[in-house]
This record gives C-alpha cells, structure tokens and sequence, in this order.
C-alpha cells in the first residue's frame, strides 16, 4: 500500500510504501526539541523503515542540531516551513519519523506509545492504552 503525503504549500511530495499500516509506528514525544520543532505542545511522528519513504516530488531542506548524545536531522519544506521528517543519526540507516499530520490520511496511524511523559504539559491528558515512557529507554 502506498501512503502519500506533502507538505502545506505543496512543493514537497512523498510517498511510503508499506505492506500494512502495522508495520509504521506512530508515537507522541513531548521533550522540549519537539514541541519548539513543531510549535505546539508535543510533537507526532511515524516511524517508518527508511527504504519505505520516497520523495516524490521538490526537494526538502535538511537541518541537523547537535542533540546532545546524537545528532538530529530534520526535513522540511523550504517554502512554507513544514516539517517533513527526522530521524537520529544512529537511525540514518534503517528508520525515518514522518511528521503524522504531512500524510494525506494521517488518521491511518493512530498513536502507539508515548515519549518523554515526564515532560508533558500539565493540560494534556495521557492517550490511553498506549505504552508511555518517562524518556526514550527505561
Ligand atoms: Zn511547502
Ligand atoms: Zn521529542
């Protein structure tokens, strides 16, 4: 099955491949890279196995951080500012974090987990029946 998805202005196209929605694995991270990232109070990816996205069409802008113990890449629309995906440089070679929101039907993957749960905003409920991690590893 293919996904498609883009960015807001439409100059960045992608598609991902998959043999089902189960094999993508969609989380919420509130750490604070994350929500400044994509200005909001926590941030929604799907992560995908690499050879799975494609770009279709336009070319994304790449911004890489020093995150620390890794560095962070991060892609986005040139244009109209929107992220398209990130991913850590110890997952280069195998996986990359679509933002949820940029997939046409971003509703065909519903949340699976929770990240970095100690830094959530006091207003924001737990998402039930989904793994809920204080970090990353524990
Ligand atoms: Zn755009
Ligand atoms: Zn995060």
């Amino acid at each position: 099955m293919k996904y498609p998805g883009g960015c807001y202005c439409g100059q960045v196209r992608y598609e991902v491949d998959l043999q089902s929605p189960d094999e993508a694995r969609t989380s919420i991270c509130h750490c604070t890279s994350c929500k400044r990232f994509f200005g909001t109070g926590f941030g929604l990816t799907t992560k995908v196995p690499k050879d799975a996205f494609r770009v279709a069409k336009g070319t994304p802008k790449e911004h890489v951080s020093d995150n620390g113990s890794t560095s962070l890449h991060r892609e986005f629309c040139g244009v109209c500012g929107t992220g398209i995906l990130e991913y850590g440089e110890e997952a280069a070679q195998k996986s990359r974090y679509i933002m949820t929101g940029t997939f046409d039907q971003p509703g065909t993957f519903p949340p699976k987990g929770e990240f970095f749960c100690k830094d959530r905003e006091r207003w924001m409920p737990e998402i039930p029946n989904v793994f809920h991690k204080q970090e990353i590893q524990e």
